[in-house]
């Protein structure tokens, strides 16, 4: 029987046709993926009734033995994946894991130093009306004008001059690898603590693509569900001697009952990608990045930093005469999901940017790879180049449509 149908038809005919956008188009956003089944069984499961305020072993509320299994399982299993001392898998999201490291390190009004926003940071690395920014000193650092990578002199300078309490690491819109020991010889220098932020690349860690910030970092937070590809969520890890703050300043400071379904979904995620097959994964999301972004390249189309390292690129769609709100829009008509995305120094406004992000994580989890990158490449340029030819997106469409059905979705295997 489907219960949600019968009962709330107006929420099952939504979602129904969400699973058919993310099963008949191509899932470009490079900050989503798709969960296995058996990790959307557990987020979906009888443990979103349980009530757990505290730690395995040391909580609020009775009844807690079998979600203590499991948020023990959840923690071994991060410390395993990452090689870190300690972790806290309780953060419901990237941003509160971000605010409860802030909370363990920081005093309100001490000086940190994060990515702009405008040249790939995120909103938790110090935007002003975010709580990153509105109770500490951010001072932003960016990327060199010339090959858009990260300007370690720069950075080096800023850190001299401010000397910050935290230095963060860590992106969401950078296509090269992220050199996580230059940030810890800076930290070093200055006697700034050192946060890396490996949200977006956490999978491809993971999967050995790229160097890990455990080794450098005092702290590293990131979240389960863009290359992880577990439930949306967050964690943090650390070293044994911060994990009492850390956790302190999770539960109670920022949070309080844990999401015990989405633990258990964390649990799930963090041992399959202890699998070989996630290792292979990893592999194939930075081999479709480089042949996509070598696709668009070829057909004329300038990326940041002039290609990628990891599992996403930048496009510069005003060589196209377009600006990044229309790019996207013509890519959604044509079945392909990207967002629109500023570019470093970017002179128009975050509301119609100069870019779009393009990321590789969901469509090789779909099973696609180099092959199927070309096609989509050249889809994504004919789309552009005609930005008014609705015949043709709807032809691109069908195209998409019918690739699709040669790549199921997880859940759809299972069927
Ligand atoms: N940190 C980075 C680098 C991110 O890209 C994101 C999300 O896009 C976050 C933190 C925040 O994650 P969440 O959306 O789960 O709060």
């Amino acid at each position: 029987m489907n219960f949600l149908q019968q009962q709330d038809p107006d929420i099952w005919t939504a979602i129904e046709a969400e699973a058919t956008r993310q099963r008949e188009g191509l899932e470009m956003i490079a900050s989503e993926n798709y969960t296995s089944p058996a990790i959307m069984q557990a987020a979906g499961s009888v443990l979103t009734n349980k009530y757990a305020e505290g730690y395995p072993g040391r909580r609020y509320y009775g009844g807690c033995e079998h979600v203590d299994v499991i948020e023990t399982l959840a923690i071994e299993r991060a410390k395993k994946l990452f090689g870190a001392e300690a972790a806290n898998v309780q953060p419901h999201s990237g941003s509160q894991a971000n605010t409860a490291v802030y909370l363990s390190c920081l005093e309100v009004g001490d000086s940190v130093l994060g990515l702009d926003l405008a040249q790939g940071g995120h909103l938790t690395h110090g935007m002003k009306l975010n709580i990153s920014g509105r109770l500490y000193h951010f001072h932003s650092y960016g990327v060199d004008p010339k090959n858009h990578r990260l300007d370690f002199d720069q950075i080096a300078k800023l850190a001299r001059e401010k000397k910050p309490k935290l230095i963060v690491a860590g992106a969401s819109a950078y296509p090269r690898e992220i050199p996580h020991d230059r940030f810890a010889e800076i930290a070093n220098d200055v006697g700034a603590k050192l946060m890396v932020d490996m949200a977006h690349y956490a999978g491809l860690v993971a999967s050995g693509q790229h160097n890990s910030p455990v080794p450098y970092a005092d702290y590293v937070t990131t979240t389960t569900h863009k290359t992880l590809r577990g439930p949306r969520s967050g964690l943090v890890l650390c070293k044994e001697e911060n994990l009492k703050l850390v956790n302190r300043n999770v539960f109670p400071g920022t949070q309080g009952g844990p999401l015990m379904h989405v633990i258990a979904g964390k649990a799930v995620c963090f041992a399959e990608a202890m699998t070989p097959e996630f290792k292979a994964y990893g592999k194939a999301v930075v081999e479709n990045a480089k042949t996509l972004a070598d696709t668009l390249l070829a057909a004329g189309l300038p990326l940041v930093s002039g290609g990628t390292d990891n599992h996403l690129m930048l496009v510069d769609v005003t060589a196209l005469g377009l600006g990044g709100k229309k790019a996207e829009a013509v890519l959604d008509q044509c079945g392909i999901t990207v967002n629109m995305n500023m570019i470093p120094f970017d002179e128009r406004k975050p509301m119609d940017p100069s870019g779009i992000r393009i990321g590789t994580p969901a469509l090789t989890t779909r099973g696609m790879g180099t092959e199927e990158m070309k096609r989509v490449g050249g889809w994504i340029h004919q789309g552009l180049s005609h930005p008014d030819d609705s015949a043709l997106h709807q032809t691109i469409r069908s195209e998409i449509c019918e690739l699709c059905k040669s790549f199921p979705v997880p859940a759809e295997r299972c069927n």
